[in-house]
Parts: C-alpha cells; structure tokens; sequence
C-alpha cells in the first residue's frame, strides 16, 4: 500500500504574516487527520518560522526548489543542506513554471535530485506534457524523456524514495483538470515505465502524485484511480479551507 501524499505548492504568494495564518489555520483543520502525508511547500521566506510552528504537527514543510551545489558563490541559490538546516523533509524538482521560466532541464532536475537524495529530502520530481505536446500525440514520449533524463543514474533504492507528480501543463492554474481517465493513463504509463527502468515491486512502491487544477470537487475521483496516490496543489493550497477539504477528501479514499 502506498501512502497517500497531498502536497500544497505555495508557488510566490504569502508573506510571513500570511503564511503564519495559513499554517495556523491547517492546523487546526487537519490535526487529527492520520494516514497520509501532508506537505505545504511555501516560498523559502517562510521556510525556517513555519519549521517551528510545525514541530508538533502531521504536516511536513516542502521547498520549492533546490540548487545542486553544497555551498559557494552561486547568488541566488539555496542548497538541499540549507532546506534541511531550515525544517524541510521534502522539495519540489522540476516544476514546470521553472522549466518554463527558468530554463530548467531533464539535466539540471537530474542533478538537483542527486543533492536533495544525497541530504535525506523527499523529492517531488514533475513531469508533464504541454498542450501542444498532447495534441501532437508526444504524450508518452515527454514523460518518457523527462523520466529517463531526470532519473538518470539513480539506483532502485534511491528511486523508491522520489516522489513524480504528473502535471500536465495545460491544466496548471487554467481551471482545467485533466479527465480521470486521462490522469490514469498518464498515470500507468509512468508507472509502466519504472517498472522497465527498475523493477516491478520499486515501481509499485513509488508514489505517483497528480497536479493541475485540483479542488476540492474533483479530488476524489481523481484519487480513486488506482496509479493515483495523490496530488500537488497550487491555488487551492492557498486556503485551510479548500486544502484542507482536499486532504480530507484524499485520505477518506480506501483504495483496492
Ligand atoms: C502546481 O502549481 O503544481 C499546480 C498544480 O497548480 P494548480 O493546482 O493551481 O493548477
């Protein structure tokens, strides 16, 4: 069984005060929620104040991104040693606004998920096609670049401890969710695709994580597919209301 993983990316919005709020909010909302992890993932700003408030808490801190150095003259940069000085279990790897905007590659994800391994961080890793990639029929063939090249040289064992999201990119803050089906297709064929990398008991064991548009109103039939261990969250992380709502929702599914 794999355990269920709802995370919220924060993407740049909260500032201290706000995110205080927020943390404080989910909190309350979901103290007595068991049997998943929950993960919020704010702007590193937040990161070390909201590791204190979360000391007692079922929900875990996330970064957004990493850089693979260790240390150096690399401005800007923040290095998986620093999130884990900073409270953080788990980071977020190749989201595709990075992709997009910060020219992230299959190379550079690749290497950032070497550095958060190598300190003991859960990675996110995501994947996914834009719309003109899936109405050219590429589908498969992105996911399967951006799996081969991001999980290049790690071991089965290093392998079953990362976490892929599928995002779509056409359905990241557009209001569109892919179709159940449509999640649970892209879904398998990762899935699949471990199973041809690894083996078929590491790929059963990693979980695979849906994102794009994900509410409150469409998170349980989207957790009920069976490759779908759960989702990351953009707009709707941005409320205790709705993700608490969705955390709630998520870990209310029993799987076969
Ligand atoms: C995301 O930022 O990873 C995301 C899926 O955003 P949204 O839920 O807003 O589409």
């Amino acid at each position: 069984m794999r355990k269920t993983i709802i995370a919220g990316n924060w993407k740049m919005y909260k500032t201290i005060k706000e995110g205080q709020e927020l943390v404080n909010a989910l909190n309350r909302e979901l103290y007595n929620l068991q049997n998943l992890d929950i993960v919020v993932c704010p702007p590193y700003t937040l990161l070390s104040c909201l590791a204190d408030m979360l000391t007692e808490s079922n929900i875990a801190l996330g970064a957004q991104d990493l850089f693979w150095e260790e240390e150096g003259a690399f401005t800007g940069e923040v290095s998986a040693q620093m999130l884990k000085d900073a409270g953080c279990q788990f980071v977020i790897i190749g989201h595709s606004e990075r992709r997009q905007y910060f020219a992230e590659t299959n190379g550079s994800v690749n290497k950032k998920l070497k550095a958060a391994l190598k300190h003991a961080l859960t990675p996110i890793v995501c994947i996914g096609e834009t719309l003109k990639e899936r109405e050219a029929n590429s589908t498969f063939k992105v996911l399967e670049g951006q799996l081969t090249g991001g999980l290049s040289g790690i071991n089965q064992e290093e392998a079953a401890r990362i976490v892929i999201a599928y995002e779509p990119v056409w359905a990241i803050g557009t209001g569109k969710t892919a179709t159940s089906a449509q999640a649970e297709e892209a879904h398998k064929y990762i899935r699949d695709l471990l199973a041809k990398l690894y083996d078929l008991e590491t790929a059963e064991s990693i979980r695979l994580q849906y994102g794009g548009s994900v509410k409150p109103e469409n998170i349980s039939e989207l957790m009920q597919q069976p490759d779908i261990d759960g989702a990351l969250v953009g707009g709707s992380s941005l409320r205790a209301d709705s993700f608490g709502d969705i955390a709630r929702k998520a870990a209310g599914v029993l799987k076969s």
